[in-house]
This record gives structure tokens, C-alpha cells and sequence, in this order.
């Protein structure tokens, strides 16, 4: 099977498990599996696209194996404006377990794990909780029914106890990992925070890069914020847990 293939297999999945009463949904499902039979053994032949003609529903490097998220609906363009960025604030336990707390909590997101492997358990079609009360200049209220939501494992602003900084939970986190902003720069707050790994933050970027290229026409990078920015003063994600500022990511995706 081509990669096309099993991608095109994952979509088949999320619309057979979450909307399978939607008739659209059935047209889809039938018109993807003709689309996988008729397909020659020639890659050539083989499109990039689903047999719809529809941008791939479905991050190529991300990693799928999971249960499904909770979807509340499709996006009105069918793909996501941009994306926010997010950290977990919780421990960096991995792929599944990050995924298994959002399918409990209800919400949907991708989820990227210290090594920067990324985890997608919906297709991107389908919109899902993530930002909470939110708004944002021509997107309006609830951004997360526009924008695509991405957390990385990280645990957040940390607490100076002495000479070494701890998560909210008590674990001491090695200096090289701390990250201060000695004053509110942007949307980066003023304190400490357990920087992203370096992994974590190529795979972010290479993850919104992909999100871009696959749909240019929708997704923009001008959509790319950080929740500081979509929640201000109520939400201090990414802050300085990104190496640099939001504005500053949007430049150099704009520029790459
Ligand atoms: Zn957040």
C-alpha cells in the first residue's frame, strides 16, 4: 500500500466511526474506496489528493494509530484558517497518553511529544475544542471552530524555588531547559518556562509548514497565533516556551 493509500484508509476510518450519519459522509467514503480500487499499479497513476479532489485530510509524518478525537463539526472551508499554538502544561508523556487525555477531556489537537514525533487523531476536515473562550480580529469569537489546534508537551511557567526552577507538579527541571523572559515581550509574558526541546520546535514548524502547503488557498500563516494571543490574560501558552515571539515565528514561516 502507497502512503496515499493508507492515507486516504484514515479518512476513510474518521468518517466511518464519527459521521457515518451524515449521507455526505457515506458519497465520500464510497467515492474514496472506488478511488482505492481503481487505482493502477503504476505510482504514477496515483494522485497526491483524495479521489475527491480534496487537499489530504491526513499530516503524511504524523503518527495516526489512535482513537478518535471529538469532532463538533466541519470547518466552513473545510480545512482550518491557521493554526494556535499550545503547550500542555501537564509532563511530556509521550504520544499516547497526551492523545488519551484529549479524547477524555473532549477535546481535539495534535499533539507533539519531546522527541517531536507528532500524534493526529482526526481528519482535517473536522474542527474540535482547544482554545476555549477566545477571539481574535476577523476570525471573531471561539477561534477554535477556524483554527487548528497544537499542543506541545511541555509543562509551562515554572516556579524559582532557590536556585532551580519546578513545575506547577513539583519536578525540578534542569537549567538548560528554562527559558526567562525578563519582561512582557509580545505575547510572551514576563517569567519562566520549560522551553520546547529543539525536536519539538522543528516539528512544529515543519507541521505548519506541511499545513500550508497542502492548502495554501486556506491556510494562512497570518492564522498561525499562539493561545497568549486568541486568550490574552487568560492563557500564557506558548510565552516563552517558543524560542522566539509569535510575531517573530510568522515572519520566518512568511519568509521560508
Ligand atoms: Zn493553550
Amino acid at each position: 500500500m502507497t502512503k496515499e493509500e493508507k492515507e486516504k484508509l484514515y479518512t476513510v476510518r474518521w468518517y466511518v466511526r464519527e459521521k457515518w450519519s451524515e449521507p455526505s459522509a457515506q458519497d465520500e467514503v464510497l467515492e474514496m474506496l472506488s478511488g482505492l480500487l481503481d487505482s493502477g499499479s503504476n505510482p504514477e497513476d496515483r494522485p497526491s489528493v483524495s479521489a475527491t479532489g480534496q487537499k489530504l485530510l491526513w499530516c503524511p509524518f504524523a503518527d495516526k494509530d489512535f482513537p478518535a478525537g471529538k469532532s463538533r463539526g466541519s470547518y466552513a472551508r473545510g480545512y482550518p484558517l491557521g493554526a494556535v499554538v499550545h503547550f500542555t502544561a501537564g509532563r511530556r508523556s509521550g504520544l499516547k497518553a497526551g492523545i488519551d487525555e484529549q479524547v477524555r477531556n473532549k477535546f481535539l489537537y495534535f499533539v507533539i511529544d519531546k522527541d517531536g514525533n507528532i500524534g493526529q487523531n482526526f481528519s482535517l476536515d473536522s474542527w474540535g475544542y482547544h482554545a476555549g473562550e477566545s477571539s481574535y480580529p476577523g476570525l471573531g469569537s471561539g477561534v477554535s471552530r477556524h483554527l487548528v489546534g497544537i499542543e506541545v508537551q511541555a509543562a509551562g511557567m515554572l516556579k524559582k524555588v532557590g536556585s532551580t526552577y519546578k513545575t506547577w507538579y513539583g519536578e525540578t527541571v534542569p537549567a538548560a531547559d528554562v527559558r526567562v523572559i525578563p519582561r512582557k515581550n509580545a505575547n510572551q509574558e514576563a517569567g519562566a518556562y520549560q522551553a520546547y526541546t529543539k525536536t519539538q520546535e522543528e516539528a512544529l514548524i515543519r507541521l505548519l509548514k506541511w499545513l500550508r502547503e497542502n492548502n495554501p488557498e486556506v491556510f494562512d500563516y497570518k492564522h498561525v497565533l499562539g493561545h497568549d494571543e486568541v486568550s490574552p490574560g487568560r492563557k500564557n501558552d506558548p510565552g516563552g516556551a517558543l524560542s522566539m515571539t509569535m510575531p517573530e515565528l510568522r515572519e520566518k514561516l512568511q519568509k521560508a
